[in-house]
């Protein structure tokens, strides 16, 4: 995992600790500083929560940079979205880019296409 969430301590949904939420990693993607087109294409389409082109990126590669999507599913059945940029210089830590909280549509939109990911306990 993604060093605990790039140290994320509080849910952006409710503000608690993160007990008692999951996480998934729904997707990743390297980042390619010859072609930004691609990654724009990608956080674009997690902006417009075009779920069906987002889950396809599951890309990894040890000399490059990746940029990670993560759920956290809320006890409150709410879902938030967290971005995280991993290097993959070992001495530069993971940092969140962003968090965002889906409504409660996008919520269930986001459960309903995502039953097959592993939605793992958070400590
Ligand atoms: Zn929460």
């Amino acid at each position: 995992m993604s060093a605990e969430l790039a140290g994320l301590n509080k849910c952006p949904v409710c503000a608690e600790t993160l007990r008692r939420h999951r996480y998934a990693r729904l997707a990743s993607i390297i980042v390619n500083p010859k072609n930004h087109a691609r990654l724009d294409a990608f956080l674009n389409d997690v902006k417009k929560r075009n779920w069906a082109e987002v889950l396809r990126f599951d890309e990894w590669q040890g000399d490059a940079d990746i940029i990670e999507l993560y759920g956290i599913k809320c006890p409150s059945s709410l879902f938030a979205l967290i971005l995280i940029r991993s290097p993959f210089e070992l001495f530069d830590d993971d940092h969140i880019l962003e968090t965002e909280c889906l409504t409660r549509n996008e919520s269930a939109t986001l459960e309903s296409v995502t039953t097959k990911k592993n939605w793992k306990p958070l400590p």
